[in-house]
């Protein structure tokens, strides 16, 4: 039996992957990410996910596009409270089906390794898809091997975002120029 593990990007499943390879989980791993904008960063963070597959040998399921009618699509703050929780739904909804579909016996996520995601929320989010699609969700804290996942990231060469991922945060984020610079280049 496989546990199939959702990847937000590259330097957050180092430590994750690590730590499955050290107790000798079996594992698949699948994007699915459409929240990230623009294009050229959600091409360039999954470029950089094949990378730590390749660096680990693992499977990597690349699924969805970058969808830029994420966010026009839904009334996310009146249905979910928030979009963080809006996002969190929608991502773990489709790996939850995505292992229950395809013989997968449980799922898990990197997002549960970077203290800056909200933690609980997406433990919650997960079990509730995992009933909702009959497929166990194997809840990890990898939040103490956060950094060290970060410095294998560095040492293989792996890009390292700077903000979270939807437009939103780019917006938010202090490094908005530098990055916005960066696209041009
Ligand atoms: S901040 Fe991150 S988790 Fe929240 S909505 Fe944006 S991409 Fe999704």
């Amino acid at each position: 039996m496989t546990m199939l593990l959702h990847a937000c990007c590259g330097p957050c499943s180092m430590y994750p992957q690590k730590l499955l390879h050290e107790e000798g989980t079996g594992y698949d791993m699948i994007w699915y990410n459409p929240n990230i904008h623009p294009e050229f960063e959600w091409n360039r963070r999954l470029e950089n996910l094949r990378k730590a597959a390749i660096h680990f040998d693992t499977v990597l399921i690349e699924e969805g596009i970058c969808m830029e009618d994420y966010w026009k699509s839904k009334s996310y703050i009146e249905e979910f409270g928030s979009r963080c929780a809006m996002c969190y739904d929608i991502r773990m909804g489709f790996v939850a089906e995505y292992a229950a579909s395809h013989g997968y016996d449980s799922f898990t996520t990197t997002l549960l390794v970077s203290p800056y995601q909200q933690h609980d929320l997406i433990s919650e989010v997960c079990r509730r898809k995992a009933d909702e699609f009959g497929v166990e969700f194997r809840y990890y804290d990898f939040r103490p091997g956060f950094r060290e996942g970060q410095n294998m990231a560095r040492d293989i060469g792996l890009y390292r975002q700077k903000y979270c991922g939807c437009i939103f945060s780019l917006d938010e984020s202090d490094f908005r120029d530098k990055i916005l610079k960066s696209f041009e280049g």
